[in-house]
């Protein structure tokens, strides 16, 4: 350990986008990572049919931000990808975000165009807004159709995701709005695409460095990082490294259900939402992200539950209570002026690939002296 300027603990996205900065700026570097893998859940690998697969789950890259891209992009290549998600809603697939494309198919046409202008004059300049605020309009024909949207896409998905938290994080519904154009596409961002090799390809390319060592299979006890007298950058549970000294964090998580199927294809969409029927919440077929073509297909479905001791946690839930729980480990951190939260676990947050990136890249910048 004493040749080691910094201790990184988590070999995801955020811990790996960390470790590169500090070691181009010269700093040696100890990655310990409790998996057998880096990757963190943004892991693919190819499956024992030769599929690449997501293993935790589907990862799409996209972003507004240049520095995120172009930091990226020193380790991948991109395929070209904009992903596209159906709902199953009386056996036709709905586009997601609801847009106009939706609304004709829900409504007919004539119908749907009525509707979509009054939505067109309703927000003008707008791109999307959320359904609560469709719910909340004036307007008693707006706020049916908000109804609707809101009974067919999101009410029943949002039960299967959070369970009994469903009420308290009605707010992430928004992550998914009304989109008042014909634009069918999941993300509006910028920059969108998924890693030429995967993600696990560029997040090893990232640890191509003779500054960083990484560990595998090594779990970070306290001992271990809160005894390093050099820069400690945590991403990992913070409730698991007070040894839930508090209470544990909860956390959702999925239980994954991975089929291959004899045809090249299963279904039209990369992902299709289920939101009225089944247990699990989404079907994935991984051929549309890779672009991989076989005469078999693998798809996922996914079935959400709480996170019991030793499970992968997959998502924080975030209420005043539970936040009010997280800062009591937060404060216990702070006690030690050389350890750094990073990540969606470590900081409990619900970030997408991109914001975790830029974060990694953020600290990274200020332990070197860079300004923001
Ligand atoms: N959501 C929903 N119906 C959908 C898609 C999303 O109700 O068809 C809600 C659900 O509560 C979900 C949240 O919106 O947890 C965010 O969805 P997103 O697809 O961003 O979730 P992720 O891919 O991060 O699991």
């Amino acid at each position: 350990m004493v040749k080691y300027d910094a201790l990184i603990v988590g070999a995801g996205l955020s811990g790996t986008t960390a470790a590169r900065v500090l070691a181009e700026n010269g700093s040696r570097v100890l990655l310990l990572e409790k998996r057998t893998h880096i990757g963190g859940n943004a892991y693919d690998c190819l499956n024992n049919y030769g599929i690449l697969i997501q293993k935790y789950g589907p990862h799409i890259f996209h972003t507004n931000s240049k520095r995120v891209y172009d930091f990226l992009s020193r380790f991948t290549q991109w395929r070209n990808y904009e992903h596209r998600v159906a709902a199953m809603v009386d056996e036709m697939y709905i586009p997601v975000p609801f847009n106009f494309t939706s609304l004709f198919m829900t409504f007919g046409k004539e119908d749907g165009a009525k509707i979509a202008q009054k939505l067109t004059t309703a927000y003008p300049g707008r791109e999307s807004v959320t359904v609560f605020e469709l719910l909340a309009h004036q307007e008693s024909d707006i706020r049916k159709i908000a109804e609707y949207v809101y009974k067919t896409i999101f009410e029943k998905y949002t039960r299967k995701q959070w369970g009994k938290y469903s009420e308290d994080v009605l707010s992430v519904t928004a992550r998914v709005p009304v989109v008042l154009s014909h634009d069918d596409r999941y993300f509006h961002d910028r920059y969108q695409g998924i890693p030429l090799y995967g993600f696990t390809n560029m997040i090893g390319n990232m640890l191509e460095h003779e500054n960083i060592d990484v560990s595998l299979g090594h779990t970070a006890t306290a001992d271990i990082v809160l005894n390093f007298s050099g820069t400690v950058i945590y991403t990992g549970a913070l409730d698991e490294l007070f040894n839930f000294e508090f209470g544990a964090l909860p956390y959702r998580t999925l239980d994954f259900e991975f089929e291959t199927l004899p045809v090249s294809q299963f279904q039209p969409y990369a992902t299709v939402n289920y939101t009225q029927s089944e247990d699990f919440t989404r079907i994935t077929e991984f051929r549309h992200l890779t672009g991989q073509s076989a005469e078999i297909t693998t798809i996922l479905k996914e079935y959400p539950r709480d996170a019991k001791k030793g499970d992968i946690p997959c998502y924080s839930v975030n209420n005043a209570a539970i936040d009010a729980l997280y800062g009591k480990y937060l404060a216990a951190a702070q006690k030690f002026p050389n350890l750094h939260l990073l990540g969606r676990l470590a900081e409990y947050k619900y970030y997408n690939m991109d914001a975790v990136c830029e974060r990694a890249l953020l600290l990274g910048g200020r332990l070197i002296g860079v300004k923001d």
